[in-house]
């Protein structure tokens, strides 16, 4: 009979957005699988620990050192189940959790959609690796800071008064600050020459803070986002004047559709993406590195439109037997994400899961039940586990653990 619950070793990528050595709580997790040969060198920035089966950093069964996605081809039905199988007509896992540890802003960036991922996966498959979209989730762990989406139009077309902001507008104003003009700001901001950007900001930090209003932080963040990268940086005057800026904490969660403009700036954070590896950059990274402006600028979607939209609640979870789980749900059909919470000595049963789930342990220690055998859960824990298995944790230690799902 083949084994249900697999416990997963997973790997960690160095960007240079992130934290450092042992800071990395990506790194600090992906080392703590028991027998892994993953060790942390303190020179090295780790970013990114995926959890799941795209092959550019998959994850391996532990006990067998088999690649886990090989595990899935060759017991489909057991593990994946038809209905998952058959919803995407193929075997694989439709979504891939990371844990991510961010020093600086991420490149400022958007995930095509399925039109423009094919395109591109048929043009260019060495950089665009698959031809999905990748609308993605993100949950703060600790307090963690992001761009995301667009400010409300009113409000951005209060801060592009200001007279440093002047050149971004179209020369024909429309009587209305309408999307169409928002575009042309922002493609305009993102063409501008490193001079000319380096005198707006300058010009921009020299204003009366109270110019500003409601987004008294742009003069604050212009230094500390200049230090990251550099004073000419694009990427700069498009998250500060363009797009909402949110500090959240441990329990938020926010969602990116596809096509959605986004740059994290810090903190450690769990997210889930459908299936995919599709980015355009266009700022917080070199020039060499940067997509074409007017393809970025034509894919952008204009939602969500202010900090609230962008805001994906927490809701309570039927298959809770305890009611310690909570279900982050986005608007998409590859996956649902869990968050468990346990204090010392509480105990929580999940259902059965209709398809595949991933589930990383964050912190605590605790057993799981599932499928006739206990598992220990501790820190940095990964398992696998194949559709239609109960799980009951108990915990000796605070736990909280989290799991992404498809049914
Ligand atoms: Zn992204």
């Amino acid at each position: 009979m083949i084994e249900k619950v697999l416990q997963l070793k997973c790997n960690c990528n160095q960007y240079p957005w992130g934290k450092q050595g042992s800071k990395s709580l990506a790194a600090t997790l992906c080392e703590k699988t028991p027998g892994t040969d993953f060790k942390i060198d303190e020179n090295n920035s780790y970013a990114e620990m995926w959890m799941g089966t795209y092959p550019e950093l998959p994850s391996y069964v532990l006990e067998t050192g088999e690649d886990l996605q090989d595990v899935l081809d060759k017991n489909a039905v057991e593990l994946i189940g038809k209905t998952v199988a058959d919803k995407f007509n193929h075997t694989k896992l439709p979504y891939l959790p990371k844990v991510l540890s961010i020093a600086k802003a991420l490149p400022l960036q958007l995930h095509p959609n399925k039109d423009l991922a094919s395109q591109l996966h048929a043009k260019s498959p060495e950089q665009f690796t698959d031809p999905n979209h990748k609308p993605e989730i993100a949950l703060a762990l600790g307090d963690f800071e992001a761009f995301c989406g667009f400010k409300p139009l009113k409000q951005i077309q209060s801060l592009m008064q200001l007279p440093p902001l002047e050149p971004f507008m179209p020369e024909v104003r429309k009587p209305d600050f309408d999307d169409q003009t928002l575009k042309h700001v922002v493609k305009a901001m993102l063409s501008a020459s490193e001079d000319a950007v380096r005198k707006t900001h300058d010009a921009l930090m020299a204003l009366p803070k109270d110019k500003f209003g409601d987004d008294s932080y742009i003069p604050d963040m212009i230094p500390r986002l200049s230090e990251q990268y550099d004073k000419s940086d694009n990427g700069t005057l498009v998250a500060l004047v363009t797009m909402n800026y949110l500090q959240l904490k441990a329990g938020d969660g926010i969602y990116i559709p596809a096509d959605g403009i986004h740059a994290y700036l810090s903190g450690d954070i769990i997210e889930c993406m459908a299936r995919s590896n599709n980015v355009l950059n266009t700022g917080f990274c070199p020039r060499a590195d940067r997509d074409s402006v007017d393809m970025f600028c034509s894919a952008l979607t204009f939602t969500p439109h202010d900090a609230k939209e962008a805001i994906l609640p927490a809701k309570s979870f039927d298959g809770s037997k305890n009611g310690k789980t909570l279900l982050y749900a986005p608007p998409l059909s590859e996956f649902n994400m869990l968050a468990t919470t346990l204090e010392d000595g509480d105990s929580e049963t999940i259902r059965k899961l209709g398809g595949p789930s991933i589930m990383i342990v964050t912190e605590g220690e605790g057993t799981m039940k599932a499928d006739g055998k206990v598992y220990r859960l501790s820190e940095g824990f990964i398992y696998f586990v194949g559709q239609g298995v109960e799980l009951e944790f108990k915990a000796t230690k605070k736990i909280k653990a989290f799991t992404a799902f498809v049914e």
